[in-house]
């Protein structure tokens, strides 16, 4: 461990307290961006002070805005390893929170608002070790690249993606990945700690559909109209059940909880036995099949008057493998009458192999003996899609050492979102043997 790392630990804690301060919201609307700017202002500053040449990069002229840096290592002939986050947050509602979602209070062992788990904590980890290593002029053994970045949550257009296209030399030499949605401990039954570290994520398919039909007056006999059809066509698809698939990351897993608490996942009882995972089961279960859930539905302006259009908005989530297969079952369950744009984005997955994963497991058990890990598929997206296509592995790897019984994966966007004080520094010391170890 590196000396004088409880300073780092204790920066890691007031530094996402701060971070969340910064009210980063994205909905996805240019329009209503609040300080995501800010956000990576003050990250700059704090760089910039310790000493770091930094990168910052307005990203598609909307007021964007990224910083990276790179800690130059010993060996400069290995591959580099990116350590990104992303400053922006879904929004939320102060009045159904405990506490103000944009306070960063510490209070109760916690630190507290929207972020603190998604993912400011990781951001405030990463921070407060590039500032450690600079203050004590500790050389990792490879180059670290570390990147905060922006718009993640409406999918990374001008944050990961924007940089992946055109800012490509900023991650030169990059092998491998490290960001958010994985590293955190789950505790079994009796007492049990694994530690997830996620390997793949599910495609994203944001799909708007658009059907057409003759324009008329409500009262006449009418056949063909737009927002009857496309009803229709939304309802097959939101009865439609995907089959379900066990994909390389989810077996892996699977095996491995069998292996610590004696659960058995039979093929032809996958659904029920995931269902007895407690707080994991909603996480798990939606990574056993491809959905596609219906989130917008729009036609017509007035009682009496048949529309010639009708548009609805469908989420739909693609396991690794599956893309053909979900296209040509989408294409059947629609029809040839409703039109489809969509915005995508590709499932990642790599092994649970190598040096890197041996460095991720020593690294969490010396700091919690006799913990394990266990790869995992997120049912979500992260950044780690527009870096894999640079051919760069990605693993969901911010370590968290969590109570047994908080339901860590219903804070993500959740209300009254908050991350343990301890978990932050257990992190801090885990991502500092793991970047001194890889
Ligand atoms: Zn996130």
């Amino acid at each position: 461990m590196s000396p004088e790392i409880e300073r780092a630990e204790q920066e890691a804690v007031s530094l996402t307290s701060e971070l969340i301060r910064i009210d980063s919201t994205n909905t996805g609307d240019p329009e209503t961006l609040v300080g995501e700017r800010s956000a990576a202002e003050f990250v700059a500053t704090k760089l910039t002070e310790a000493g770091y040449a930094i990168e910052y990069v307005e990203s598609g002229g909307r007021d964007r805005h990224n910083v990276i840096t790179r800690l130059e290592g010993s060996d400069r002939t290995r591959p580099g390893l990116l350590i990104h986050g992303h400053l922006d947050v879904v929004p939320a509602e102060p009045s159904e929170w405990s506490v103000h979602p944009f306070s960063g209070a510490i209070q109760d062992g916690y630190v507290w608002g929207r972020g603190a788990v998604d993912m400011k904590d990781m951001d405030g980890m990463m921070l407060a070790l590039a500032l450690h290593y600079k203050r004590h002029n500790i050389v990792p053994p490879r180059d670290i690249v570390f990147a905060f970045l922006a718009d993640e949550e409406a999918g990374g257009q001008y944050g990961a993606s924007w940089l992946v296209e055109r800012r490509p030399e900023l991650f030169e030499g990059v092998s491998e990945a490290i960001s958010e949605v994985g590293g955190f401990s789950v505790t079994f039954g009796d007492g049990v700690r694994a530690y997830l570290i996620e390997t793949a994520e599910k495609g994203i398919r944001w799909l708007k559909l658009r059907a057409h039909g003759a324009p008329g007056h409500g009262s006449m006999v009418h056949k063909d109209n737009a927002v009857a059809k496309l009803a229709a066509a939304v309802t097959r698809l939101g009865n439609h059940e995907f089959p379900i698939v066990l994909t390389d990351s989810l077996r892996e897993f699977l095996d491995g909880v069998s292996e610590l608490t004696g659960m058995e996942f039979p093929e032809d009882d996958l659904e029920g036995s995931i269902g007895k995972l407690g707080n994991l089961a909603r996480m798990v279960g939606a990574t056993i099949r491809d959905t596609a859930n219906v989130t917008m539905f729009n036609g017509g302006y007035k009682s009496n008057v048949i529309p010639s259009t009708a548009t609805a908005s469908v989420d739909c989530r693609i396991l690794p493998g599956r893309e053909a297969a979900f296209e040509a079952e989408l294409d059947a369950l629609l029809g040839p009458d409703v039109e489809r744009k969509w915005l995508a984005l590709p499932p990642v997955e790599t092994s649970f192999d190598g040096a890197i994963v041996d460095a991720m497991k020593a690294s969490i058990v010396a700091e919690d003996p006799g913990a394990r890990t266990l790869p995992y598929l997120l049912s979500a997206g992260t950044d780690a899609k527009s870096f894999q296509r640079l051919g760069i592995r990605n693993f969901g790897f911010s370590p968290l050492k969590l109570p047994p019984d908080l339901d860590f994966s219903a804070l993500f966007h959740g209300i009254d979102e908050r991350v343990p004080v301890e978990a932050l520094k257990f992190g801090t010391r885990v991502l500092d043997r793991f970047i001194r170890a890889s």
